[in-house]
């Protein structure tokens, strides 16, 4: 099974751990950004997902579990 080699260059935003294409986060416009994540997810529907909710999550898209 190949994984997929560019996951791990994938940057996620600090702020909102979601995951960024580019140099500055779609949502917080924040340039806080870290290759150094863990845990994928996605939510399609922030507002019925409890983890959406927990994590503060208001738009749908990709988002990182953890954000070291
Ligand atoms: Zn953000």
């Amino acid at each position: 099974m190949a994984s997929p080699r560019n996951k791990k260059m994938q940057k996620v935003c600090r702020d909102c751990h979601r995951v960024v294409d580019g140099e500055a986060c779609s949502v917080c416009g924040t340039a806080n950004l870290t290759t150094d994540w863990a845990g994928y997810l996605i939510i399609i529907d922030p507002d019925r997902s409890d983890v959406a909710k927990r994590m503060n999550i208001i738009l749908p898209g990709r988002y990182a579990l953890k954000v070291r």
